[in-house]
Parts: structure tokens; sequence; C-alpha cells
């Protein structure tokens, strides 16, 4: 079918109307809901060490413009965000207001883990230090660097935009859920992989 669409007047419609002539659009409710969560992302607002820097990067330059996504005002409060942008190293004195803030945050909700220090530590393999804050809340993407660019973080954001969008929902996700445990129970044990392992 083609030609463009055309109001009771006779005057042409431009955009959607024209691309859709029947009128209705077909879906599934899992597309609808990944999109509309994934073009609806609010960071909550804070940083923790020299990674928050360039996080702040990617939300006033307008070079990196994260408004784009929507997604450049930061919520003050966690109840209103639903992405946790983990920037910089944990320390074991903040472990637990971290994972509060997570906590408090809508359901659901995504954690991008910034920077090698938030990831596992980094250079600072020592006491005060959690070593990857997945030790304390879930994570969705890591993002390598130290640090990592505005421009890598945006990659990850636009990762995560993907994975939300094809998020599984209902039996899918249950079905999705079982397969990763069966996986993760008949994978190798870190310990027994040689690389990793005591060699001979
Ligand atoms: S990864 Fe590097 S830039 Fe980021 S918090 Fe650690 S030391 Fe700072």
């Amino acid at each position: 079918m083609s030609g463009a669409a055309v109001d009771w007047n006779g005057i042409k419609k431009m955009g959607l109307e024209e691309k859709l002539p029947s009128g209705f659009l077909l879906t599934t409710v899992e597309k609808l809901a990944g999109y509309m969560r994934k073009n609806s992302l609010w960071p909550a607002t804070f940083g923790l060490a020299c990674c928050a820097i360039e996080m702040m990067a990617i939300g006033s330059a307008g070079k990196y413009d994260i408004s784009r996504f929507g997604m450049e005002v930061f919520r003050a409060s966690p109840r209103q965000a639903d992405l946790m942008i983990v920037a910089g190293r944990v320390s074991n004195k903040m472990a637990p207001v971290v994972r509060q803030i997570y906590d408090q945050m809508a359901a659901p909700k995504w954690v991008i883990s910034m920077g090698a220090c938030a990831s596992s530590g980094g250079m600072f393999n020592n006491y005060a230090i959690v070593q990857g804050v997945d030790h304390i809340i879930p994570v969705d993407i890591y993002l390598p660097g130290c640090p990592p660019r505005p421009e890598m973080l945006m990659d990850a954001i636009l990762k995560l935009h993907d994975q939300i969008g094809n998020e599984k929902l209902g039996v899918n996700r249950a079905k999705i859920v079982k397969e990763v445990e069966a996986s993760a129970i008949a994978a190798t044990p870190i310990h027994q992989i040689p690389v990793f392992g005591k060699q001979g």
C-alpha cells in the first residue's frame, strides 16, 4: 500500500500517520514495556570519587548531551531514580549507604558500575575498599577504565538501553532465570580454571 494518509479536510498528514495508514500498531507488552522503560531512565545523584567528575561531564557538557535521552536531570531523591551509576571506589564505611540508596530507588532499577574501582576495587586492594560493588548490589553493566571517559559512559548507557529494551517479562523471564541458574551451577569454579588457579 502506498500514498500518504489525508485527514477530513484532505490535508496530507506527516510523520507517524503517514507510515501507519491503517491506524493501528501491533506489538507485544514486553516490547512496549521495554521501550518505555529504556526511554524514561532517571539516574540518582551521587558520586563517590574521581570517576564522578567524568559522570558529571556527561550531564553538563553539550558535547556529550545526555539530555537527548531525557536523562540529564539527576534525581536528588532515590525514590525518583531508577538508575544508579556507581562512580568511584566504594569504601567499607560507604557500603551500607550505597545499599540504602539502592533499596530506596524505584523498581525496576538498574546499576552501572563505572570504573575499575567500583567494579573490582581497582588499585585499592586493601581492607578499606570494597573489592567490587557487586558485593553489595546487583550490577547490570560493568564499565572499565580509570577513569572511563564520558563517551564510554554514554556507550554503557546505550548498552543498558538495549538490555532494558529486550528484557523479558512473566513466564519468559522465569524461563531465562532458570536457564541462567542452571548454567551458573554447571560452570567451572573460577579456582579450577588454569589461568586463575595455581599453575603446576
Ligand atoms: S577508577 Fe580511577 S578515576 Fe575512577 S575512582 Fe578509581 S582511581 Fe578514580
